[in-house]
C-alpha cells in the first residue's frame, strides 16, 4: 500500500462506516426477530393453555352433574319403592312416619332438581366460554402464521443485504491500514456500531458532547486521529474531506 494521509484514511473510514452502520442494523434486527416470534408463540400457547382449561372445567362439571343424575333416579327409585310400602303398614303411627320419610326423600330430591337445573345453565355458560375461546385461538393461530411469515420474510431480505453488505465492507476494508482498521473495529465493537463520527454543531455526533475549540483545531490539522474524550469515538469535519 502506498503512503496515505491521515485525511484519506478517514475518508476510507467514512465510507466503511457508511456500511458498518448498516451491518450493525441489520444484525441487530437479525438478532432480535427470532424472540418476536418467540413472543408471539408464547401468546399463541396461552391461548391454548386457557381453552384446555375451560375445557377441563366443562369435563368436572359434566361428571358432577352425572353425579346429581344418579343422585335424583336413586332417591325416585325409593320414593316409589315407599309408596308401595305404604298399604302395607298396619298402624297409623307407622303409616305416619312412612309419610314423613317419604316427605323428607321428596324434599332432597327437590335439592337435587334445582342443582341439576342449575348445573344446565352452568354447563350452557362453560360451553359458550370454550366456543369462544376457540375463536380466540383459532384467530389467533392465522394472525400468528401471518406475522411469523412476515418476520420469516423480513429475515430473509435481511440476511441478503447483510452478505452484500459484508461483501462491499471486505473490499473495502483492506484500503484501511490495518492498525487504523484494528482500532477502528476495536471501536465499532464496543460503540453500538459507531466508530467514526462528524462533528456536528461542534458537538460529537455520537455522544453529543460539546467539542472544545482546540480539539476542533487538531481535527482540521490531519496529523492523528482526534477522538471524543466522553465516548471515544473517532471525530471527523464533514466539510473538510
Ligand atoms: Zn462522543
Amino acid at each position: 500500500m502506498t503512503m496515505t494521509s491521515i485525511k484519506d484514511q478517514i475518508k476510507k473510514l467514512v465510507e466503511l462506516q457508511a456500511i458498518d452502520i448498516e451491518i450493525y442494523h441489520l444484525k441487530t434486527d437479525l438478532c432480535d426477530k427470532p424472540d418476536e416470534i418467540e413472543a408471539l408463540r408464547e401468546n399463541f400457547e396461552a391461548k391454548k393453555a386457557r381453552l384446555k382449561q375451560l375445557e377441563d372445567q366443562l369435563k368436572v362439571i359434566l361428571v358432577k352433574q352425572k353425579e346429581y343424575e344418579v343422585d335424583l333416579k336413586s332417591k325416585e327409585d325409593t320414593i316409589v319403592k315407599a309408596d308401595g310400602q305404604l298399604s302395607q303398614l298396619k298402624t297409623n303411627k307407622e303409616y305416619q312416619a312412612k309419610l314423613l320419610e317419604i316427605e323428607n326423600i321428596k324434599a332432597d330430591k327437590s335439592l337435587i332438581e334445582e342443582k341439576i337445573l342449575l348445573g344446565f345453565d352452568t354447563i350452557d355458560a362453560a360451553r359458550k366460554a370454550i366456543e369462544t375461546e376457540k375463536t380466540v385461538v383459532s384467530n389467533y393461530e392465522k394472525e400468528f402464521q401471518l406475522k411469523k411469515k412476515e418476520i420469516d420474510d423480513i429475515m430473509a431480505v435481511s440476511s441478503d443485504q447483510l452478505k452484500v453488505k459484508e461483501s462491499q465492507r471486505a473490499r473495502i476494508a483492506p484500503e484501511v491500514r490495518p492498525d487504523i482498521l484494528s482500532r477502528y473495529d476495536r471501536i465499532l465493537q464496543h460503540k453500538e456500531g459507531l466508530a467514526i463520527v462528524p462533528v456536528k454543531n461542534r458537538s460529537c455526533g455520537g455522544c453529543f458532547m460539546h467539542l472544545t475549540e482546540q480539539l476542533i483545531n487538531q481535527i482540521k490539522m490531519h496529523d492523528e486521529f482526534i477522538t471524543c474524550d466522553v465516548c471515544a469515538r473517532i471525530l471527523y469535519l464533514e466539510d473538510d474531506l
